[in-house]
């Protein structure tokens, strides 16, 4: 069974391959699982990929395994990826209708950019064939897909929240959206929540029925799943175990010179509740004086859609809240939170990981949140405690074993980073014990397994 990959985004750095020969990964969860079995059993990944003008359009990875880049026009990225895709669904199913942006001709630019990829699909499809189709960037493709007369079972996966229907009534095109996703076979969402708004807003805007199992639709049956994506645990442990990233953590924990030391990795989004949790980190700072000079904490704020005005405001928003703490506590030799603008690569974010005491991870809405997980698996110490918003979707599975704290509150961020800091060593063995069973279990091969079904090994 030949497997096709449907995503946004590229599985490999195909500009910076040409010339040097050499093949290098983006740096992802669904990457990480599934880059091994299509070069195992062939396959096809259809992705955007930025490429330029006199890139090829197919790169051989093997013999029987392609990358089948979709080209973009400038317009295109403009309507489809900043437009709808970033700037509509993005903010409407992460509920900042404040920051969504109707407009026709995202929606249009959308449409034809699915249109291109529906296409690029079937020209590399054989019967016989899975399709696997990630996300919000393409959720016409599945109807899309059965439109061009595709019989095989077509997989779909949204990893960011789906909104409930009292937020999607609000997008002029809900029903387009619906129509194209329930075109696949199966639906994968990371929590049931998400299902339970899913299967409302089919109700509500398609008046279609359902059970605890599918949707019937236009007489098929459309399976929907609650599968929470999973990390690949050994590339992690590899990672950490290896003398170098050791050593770049001691080291660094040594200049840092503290007692205490809290790790934060995200996207500069404003899903990502950074603003909350440096007023978190203010109101630690000033309930708890003896703790000041004895703890840094240390965020990664990797930059992110930056064209975009509603990035360009969180950005002056987080520096100038960053930069008010620091004014208001730091003192020469001490430094309270230590704030890069930055992409890491992820052997330096082992490293933050492995030293790290705490760490502090507070979207206000986030579909999942894979970092909590890295962070996990990366405490092979187990001396480590992780506090955790209650509106990430992992905080359904990493329940037992967090620290799970309302981001909209500066006091509970405080007790919460005051409970991880007296914490005897023995409570945090047990409850990183509880999160990395589950974490480790439930990986990206687990993930795959149980959202494909009869995936080869
Ligand atoms: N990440 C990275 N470098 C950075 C910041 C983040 O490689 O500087 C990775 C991080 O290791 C994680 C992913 O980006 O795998 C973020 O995933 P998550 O689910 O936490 O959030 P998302 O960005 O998908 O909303």
């Amino acid at each position: 069974m030949r497997l096709i990959v449907v995503s946004n985004r590229e599985p490999y750095r195909l500009e910076s391959m040409r010339g040097r020969g050499g093949l290098e990964k983006t740096v992802g969860g669904l990457v990480s699982a599934l880059e091994p079995i299509l070069r195992k059993n062939g396959g096809v990944w259809v992705c955007w990929g930025r490429q330029s003008q006199r890139t090829p359009l197919e790169t051989k990875i093997t013999d029987d395994f392609i990358i089948r880049q979709v080209p973009l026009t400038s317009r295109d990225v403009s309507e489809y990826y900043y437009g709808f895709s970033n700037e509509t669904l993005w903010p409407l199913c992460h509920m900042f209708l404040n920051r969504t942006h109707f407009n026709n001709k995202y929606w249009l630019g959308y449409r034809r950019v699915n249109r291109k990829f529906a296409r690029a699909v079937v020209q590399t499809y054989s019967e016989g064939s899975k399709v696997l189709i990630n996300d919000y960037h393409l959720a016409l493709v599945p109807n899309m897909l059965r439109e061009l007369g595709i019989k095989d079972k077509i997989f779909f996966f949204w990893h960011i929240p789906f909104p409930p229907y009292f937020m999607l009534r609000f997008l002029p095109q809900k029903r387009e959206l619906l129509e194209g996703m329930l075109g696949a076979d199966v639906i994968g969402f990371h929590t049931l929540h998400y299902i339970q708004n899913f299967r409302e807003c089919v109700r509500e805007i398609l008046g279609a029925v359902y059970d605890e199992e599918a949707i019937y639709w236009k007489g098929r049956k459309i399976k929907l799943k609650a599968v929470p994506l999973g990390i690949d645990v050994s590339r992690w442990e590899s990672l950490t175990s290896q003398p170098k990233t050791v050593r770049y953590a001691t080291n660094l924990r040594r200049k840092l010179g503290v007692e205490f030391v809290g790790i934060g990795v995200d996207r500069l989004d404003y899903t990502k509740g950074l603003e909350e949790k440096f007023l978190g980190l203010d109101r630690f700072f000033e309930k708890y004086p003896s703790f000041r000079g004895k703890v840094s904490f240390i965020q990664i704020a990797a930059p992110t859609r930056t064209k975009l005005e509603d990035y360009m405001d969180i950005k002056r928003r987080t520096d100038e809240i960053v930069g008010m703490v620091e004014g208001k506590f730091g003192e020469p030799g001490w430094v309270p939170i230590y704030y890069y603008y930055k992409n890491y690569p992820d052997e330096r974010l082992a490293s933050l990981y492995l030293m790290a005491d705490f760490a502090l991870i507070t979207p206000i809405i986030d579909g999942l949140n894979l970092v909590s997980k890295e962070y996990i698996v990366s405490k092979r110490d187990l001396n480590g405690a992780l506090i955790l918003s209650e509106f990430a979707g992992v905080s359904v599975q990493l329940r037992e074993g967090s620290i799970i704290v309302n981001p909209f509150d500066p006091d509970e961020i405080a007790e919460a980073i005051y409970q991880a800091l007296r914490m005897s060593r023995r409570e945090k063995r047990e409850r990183m014990e509880a999160l990395r069973e589950k974490v480790i279990r439930e990986d990206i091969h687990w993930w795959l397994r149980n959202f494909l079904e009869d995936i080869p090994a």
